[in-house]
């Protein structure tokens, strides 16, 4: 693990050569980004994007969760976001295992049974997997009706993005 004094050091670096100050909160490039938390991905990096260009969200997988489909709608209505990516990635953890799979692992690992809680894994077909969320957005009746949403996968191999219909 890294200390605390070389994160706080790394910040300070950080600081001394910030230029973002006055950015604004509103996207420039009016795009949400949902994309894995999978720490292989730099989503601004990996699409030629600068800070206050995007809103992020990311969690294990990129599924469209709860609380992205909240995020998103305040994204929306608040701070002007039209365009949205759905970005699933190749490797992903949550590729291949279901969830009594999981629940088995982390019975393991954390000593508890976990019953109710939805882990909301891929499948085995990572485009599909992508359509499928795509398809929930469009199905949360709350996107802006002149929302654009493109679906992605991302392969942690090569760095491409390929378009999912
Ligand atoms: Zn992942």
């Amino acid at each position: 693990m890294l200390s605390r004094d070389e994160l706080e050091a790394n910040n300070r670096r950080f600081s001394a050569a910030f230029t973002g100050g006055q950015l604004s909160s509103y996207p420039a490039r009016k795009l949400v980004v949902l994309t894995c938390m999978d720490a292989r991905m730099d989503p601004l990096r990996m699409l030629g994007l600068r800070d206050g260009d995007a809103q992020i969200l990311r969690n294990a997988g990129g599924r469209v969760s709860e609380d992205v489909v909240r995020s998103l709608i305040l994204s929306q209505q608040l701070l002007g976001t039209r365009h949205v990516l759905v970005i699933h990635h190749t490797k992903c953890a949550l590729l291949n295992v279901t969830n009594d799979e999981l629940r088995q692992t982390l019975r393991g690992t954390l000593g508890t049974h976990i019953v109710n809680r939805d882990f909301l894994p891929l499948g085995p077909d990572v485009a599909a997997s992508v359509r499928e969320d795509v398809a929930r957005l469009h199905d949360t009746g709350v996107l802006a009706s002149d929302s654009v949403v493109h679906g992605y996968v991302y392969d942690v191999t090569t760095g491409r993005i390929t378009a999912v219909d």
